[in-house]
């Protein structure tokens, strides 16, 4: 293993599916649920997204075999998104049937603002056909308030985050204030409507406004869950088992590592100066 694979290691389980399994056990240890995320994005080669397809049926296999608590959590544009919608729909299509033979959930990921009306397009093509799928909701566009209702006239779930890509003004919200705010926005109204949505974020103040919201509303915590990255507020993670919150861990794996670890880096300073200290010192 090279220097920066060790020091993915923090965001990332393991580049192979039993590293990740093994993860995704010691996580169900602690009360917590998973979602795996098989890396990779961006793929044009129609035969590189069959074959990941593939592997994420292979892992829904897994996890139907090993009695593991976990989902799977899909990039559209690992599945073959910019071949065309309808290959990546018929792609897709398959990982939700083999998962929904087992009564497992697949999230659509939010990618790029390039590819989200695509993205939620295909999804409400999904929920006609199968119940067993949701997508993911980001703070940061403006378009989200119109986006949060509309999904929740279709029963779709939602993972609500603050969004992970650079996006310009004319998209955007550009002031962490105002993202903020519009996370607190959306939660309510997500919470609002009696579908069992998840609220992903490892800021204390995000949650501790949800908390106080479905309190406030009677709103029970099995009717919502808080949703983390793998190896981000650990600490966190376990405060929330503790209270009996449903907590459910993003767990990313496999050797396409880059663009992930690098969108975890750009979030905080702090974690290119723990790169560079352990770079140094080795
Ligand atoms: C389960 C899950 C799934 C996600 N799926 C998507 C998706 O499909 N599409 C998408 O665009 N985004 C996704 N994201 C990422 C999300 O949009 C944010 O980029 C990310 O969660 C950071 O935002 P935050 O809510 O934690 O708040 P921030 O304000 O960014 O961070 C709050 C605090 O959390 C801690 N923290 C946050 N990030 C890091 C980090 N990288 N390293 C160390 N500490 C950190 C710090 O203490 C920070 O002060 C997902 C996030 C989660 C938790």
């Amino acid at each position: 293993m090279g220097l920066f694979t060790l020091l993915a290691k923090r965001f990332i389980a393991g580049e192979t599916k039993e590293e990740a399994f093994e993860a995704v056990r010691k996580l169900n240890k602690m009360g917590m649920r998973t979602t795996l995320d098989i890396l990779g994005e961006n793929v044009t080669s129609s035969e590189m997204a069959t074959s990941l397809a593939d592997q994420y049926i292979d892992v829904i296999n897994s996890i139907n075999k090993e009695k593991v608590i976990a989902n799977a959590s899909v990039k559209l544009t690992q599945m073959g998104l910019d071949v065309s919608d309808q290959f990546c729909f018929d792609n897709v299509s398959r990982i939700i049937e083999a998962a929904r033979a087992h009564k497992i959930f697949v999230r659509i990921d939010m990618e790029g603002t390039k590819y989200t009306e695509r993205t939620l397009q295909l999804v409400y093509r999904w929920a006609e056909k199968y119940d067993n799928v949701g997508t993911v909701i980001q703070a940061a566009l403006y378009r989200s308030e119109a986006d949060v209702k509309e999904l929740n006239k279709r029963g779709i779930k939602v993972r609500l985050c603050k969004g992970a890509y650079k996006e310009p003004a004319s998209f955007a919200f550009q002031k962490k204030d105002d993202v903020n705010a519009n996370y607190i926005k959306l939660m309510k109204i997500l919470l609002d409507s009696g579908i069992f949505h998840s609220i992903a974020t490892h800021d204390d103040a995000m949650i501790n406004a949800t908390k106080a919201y479905a309190s406030q509303k009677g709103i029970g915590q099995d009717r919502y869950e808080f949703q983390m990255l793998y190896g981000i507020n650990r600490a966190g993670q376990l405060e929330l088992v503790k209270e009996k919150y449903g907590m459910l861990i993003y767990v990313p794996f496999g050797d396409h590592w880059f663009p992930y670890y690098y969108r975890r880096l750009r979030e905080r300073k702090e974690n290119v100066l723990f790169i560079a200290k352990h770079f140094f010192r080795n």
